[in-house]
């Protein structure tokens, strides 16, 4: 298929999931001539399941240890990227059924409480809210829980959106603001030139004076072929939804120690997820949901809320999440001038249109209002990732 309509554009943004679709539009918006193509994979974006986090969730803690000082030097972004949400959501006119009604972490032993009570410590340091709720709290504030919570930490600023509605929505503002959306336009190759870059595209060539890649678990091979090392890693996660049912469940749900994320939206429906694998091939683009996570997930769900034993799952799905060391990476690569990385970091959902608009600030020569070192490609270029990237 050989079907751009330009071969020529001022930036070209890789990758139309949240982070490009948001990215895409506010470089429009202030006056770039921007093309976004995406390659139509299996994008987190589409598969993600609408909880906005702010606390750090004990399954990257628990999973990925080394990965924890990284996860702290972002944590301050969290509370301001559901912030930003609301303001986005504001400011394009928009209803993403968001609501934030807080997030409780549930521990059904003294041990995993007392991880709580080092993990909100740390956080309250780091400038987070939240506190700690013991059983007899838990009766009044979430009824809904099962006999085995013991007690929970509280995270008020935590809540939930309608990703589906989000995606459509934000993709309708940035094609309102001028940007051309390229769908099923996979970016094999990129040439960075003096100056400008020239792109190897399953439409044919394109040249564009400034490149962005926020092509998720794609990023990697895209920065490789233009001499740039991003090493993102894609990992594929299973979700569940139920049918509607009456309101229920008020907070975003997740447990101390074991991998789940619950909430109820506001059609009724409930969405089970928070880190059970999918399967995905080697060399294969798109995941496949395991039975075992399947069962295994709804299992736990329904442990933490028993009322939700009679209700049907409707749906089960796979998506790719991208994962780098804790942290997004957000900004120019160096080495290559007018190439730009746009990774969010974990729970990128959340941290979507805030690190979007980082971004474009950084392009624009606009002050991003937060310091962006702890962010920079910069740290790529440490030893360690060049002896991995020797390995790979
Ligand atoms: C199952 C699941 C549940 C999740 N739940 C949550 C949640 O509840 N809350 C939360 O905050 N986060 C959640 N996440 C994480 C979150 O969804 C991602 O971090 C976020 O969506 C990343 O957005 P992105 O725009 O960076 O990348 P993506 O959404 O992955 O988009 C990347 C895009 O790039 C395109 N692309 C890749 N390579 C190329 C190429 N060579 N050429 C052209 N296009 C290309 C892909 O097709 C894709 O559309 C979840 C992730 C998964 C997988």
């Amino acid at each position: 298929m050989d079907g751009l309509a330009r071969r020529k554009t001022d930036v070209a943004v890789i990758g139309a999931g949240i982070v490009g679709l948001c990215l895409a539009g506010f470089l429009a918006q202030r006056g770039r001539e921007v093309m976004l193509l995406d390659a139509g994979g299996s994008a987190a974006s589409t598969a993600n399941a609408g909880s906005l986090h702010v606390q750090m969730q004990s399954r990257f803690m628990r999973l990925f240890p080394e990965r924890v000082a990284g996860f702290e030097q972002q944590l301050p972004l969290y509370p301001q990227a559901v912030d930003y949400w609301r303001e986005f959501e504001r400011a394009i006119g928009a209803d993403f059924e968001m609501k934030v009604s807080g997030g409780l972490m549930v521990a059904e032993t003294p041990e995993q409480f007392e991880f709580l009570v080092t993990k909100s410590r740390r956080e309250r340091e780091l400038g987070l809210s939240v506190e700690l709720l013991e059983r007899a709290d838990l009766e009044r504030v979430a009824p809904y829980l099962g006999p085995a919570a013991f007690g929970a930490e509280l995270c008020a600023n935590e809540g939930k959106l309608n990703p589906l509605k989000c995606n459509a929505q934000i993709r309708a503002w940035a094609a309102s603001q001028g940007v051309t959306i390229v769908d099923r336009c996979k970016v094999e190759r990129l040439q960075a030139n003096t100056p400008g870059f020239s792109l190897a595209t399953s439409q044919g060539p394109l040249d564009a004076r400034e490149v962005v890649v926020a092509a998720g678990p794609g990023a990697r091979a895209l920065m490789a072929s233009a001499a740039a090392f991003l090493p993102v890693e894609a990992e594929p996660l299973h979700m569940n939804i139920t049918e509607a049912a009456p309101p229920l469940i008020l907070h975003l749900v997740q447990h101390a120690e074991r991998s789940i994320t619950l909430k109820q939206l506001s059609t009724g429906q409930v969405v089970i997820g928070g880190g059970w694998p999918a399967k995905l091939a080697p060399g294969a683009e798109y995941p496949v949901v395991d039975p075992a996570s399947l069962i295994g997930n709804v299992s736990l769900a329904q442990f933490m809320v028993p009322a939700l034993a009679p209700l049907q799952i409707i749906r089960t799905w796979a998506g790719l999440n991208s994962k780098v060391d804790g942290r997004g990476v957000l900004g120019e690569m160096p080495g290559v001038p007018g190439l730009y990385a746009a990774i969010p970091g974990d729970a990128g959902y959340t941290l979507g249109p805030l690190t979007a608009r980082l971004v474009a600030d950084v392009m624009s020569g606009r002050d991003p209002g937060v310091d962006m070192q702890p962010y920079s490609p910069m740290r790529l270029l440490q030893e360690d990732w060049q002896a991995a990237l020797a390995a790979s």
